[in-house]
């Protein structure tokens, strides 16, 4: 029987080349020499203005919150289908989350629900780019300028895919917002085991960021000889990764092309075969918007209930298949329910009881897949 796990991180094969040339060079805390490579590789790249690496996407999360000096009281919109560090963020500084629906046609945060949302309290809106796929960031930063709000992309699912605006500039995701999580976990496109980074577009934050990633401390602007002695000026944490991180990231990041393509060509795959037998099951394909990219990050269907899912799952694992659900609503979990809110969000509780992800890696032998499920 064949054996198809849900995801398989994928080795470019010079990672533990990079890694020891890591040890050799003698330095392995961070902030060295892979640090800054794959930094100013994601700055050049991308057009982010500054990229600090991050032990996690969670953790570059949390930094934008304290960035942003989320306090008690503080509201902050973002979709309740999302993972929960999204809004774990915010809620360890103390803010008050306020759960958006998601789009009908995509489980992305319904932008033209948002300014319904916002209220004296808000202080920033956190849109998910789910599977890699743009929100409307025009609609989105409109609002926010309108109303004097922060935006964060929390673009964890987001490297290598783009948005499109009114002006025409195709832009990366993470380029837009003030702030961007990405994360480098290996269930990502491009991986670190752990890992993450914080991109830094609006130049305001550019000092403090890297205060607070280096335990609040000026140690970064120390080593450049920018001051005379380092010590504790701000709130921070240990937010940096070890220069073996680093290392790894460095090997994936110089075939990010090839990964890249690849995954797409996995994803396009699954797309076209799949038409047919979609159809005629009542289920539905992604829908990538004329504003967006595709990234290959995920490919997932939209069964037609709760049954149907749950039937495909148990087909396919009999299979050696393994297919999965996603997000159960944040709205809808046990911390958030504990805390007495009424939310009610219809579209994103589809997506919990409907959404199912097919497997998608580099080495997918993807017309496997899709064989399994069509000839039934
Ligand atoms: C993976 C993911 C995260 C968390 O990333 P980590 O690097 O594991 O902390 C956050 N948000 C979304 C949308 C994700 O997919």
């Amino acid at each position: 029987m064949i054996n198809i796990p849900f995801n398989k991180p994928y080795l470019t094969g010079k990672e533990l080349f990079y890694i020891e040339d890591a040890v050799k060079k003698g330095k392995i805390s961070g902030n060295g020499y892979y640090t800054q490579l794959c930094q100013k590789y994601f700055e050049s790249k991308y057009g982010f203005n500054k990229c600090l690496l991050t032990t996690s996407c969670t953790d570059a999360l949390e930094m934008a919150a304290i960035l942003i000096d989320i306090k008690e009281g503080d509201e902050v919109i973002m979709p309740s289908y999302t993972f929960v560090s999204t809004a774990n963020a915010f809620v360890l500084r103390g803010a008050k989350i306020v759960f958006a629906d998601s789009r009908l046609d995509h489980p992305g945060i319904d932008e033209d629900q948002l300014e319904s949302l916002i209220t004296s309290k808000t202080k920033a809106i956190v849109p998910v780019h789910y599977a890699g796929v743009a929100c409307d960031m025009d609609k989105i930063m409109n609002l926010a300028n309108q109303y004097g709000l922060y935006v964060i992309e929390d673009a964890a699912q987001a490297i290598d895919s783009f948005y499109t605006g009114k002006d025409g500039i195709k832009k990366a995701l993470g380029s837009i917002g003030h702030l961007a999580a990405f994360s480098f976990h290996e269930t990502k496109n491009i991986i670190s085991g752990e890992g993450g980074m914080l991109a830094i577009n609006d130049r305001k934050f550019a000092e403090r960021a890297e205060i607070i990633w280096e335990k609040g401390t000026n140690r970064s602007a120390f080593f450049r000889g920018e001051v005379d002695k380092y010590g504790w000026v701000d709130i921070g944490s240990s937010f940096l990764p070890s220069e073996i991180i680093a290392a790894f990231l460095w090997a994936q990041l110089e075939n990010l092309e090839d990964i890249q393509q690849v995954r797409i060509a996995h994803w396009e795959n699954y797309h076209q075969k799949l038409q047919e037998w979609t159809s005629d099951n009542l289920i539905q394909l992604p829908v990538i918007p004329s504003y967006a990219t595709n990234n290959g990050h995920m490919f997932y269907l939209i069964c037609k209930n709760l049954k149907q899912r749950t039937t495909i799952i148990d087909n396919l694992k009999s299979e050696g298949i393994l297919s999965v659900f996603h997000y159960i609503s944040l709205h809808r979990s046990q911390f958030y329910k504990g805390k007495n809110f009424n939310t009610v969000l219809k579209q994103t509780d589809i997506f919990s009881d409907c959404l199912l992800r097919l497997p998608m890696y580099y080495e997918l032998k993807v017309e496997d897949v899709i064989y399994k499920i069509t000839e039934k």
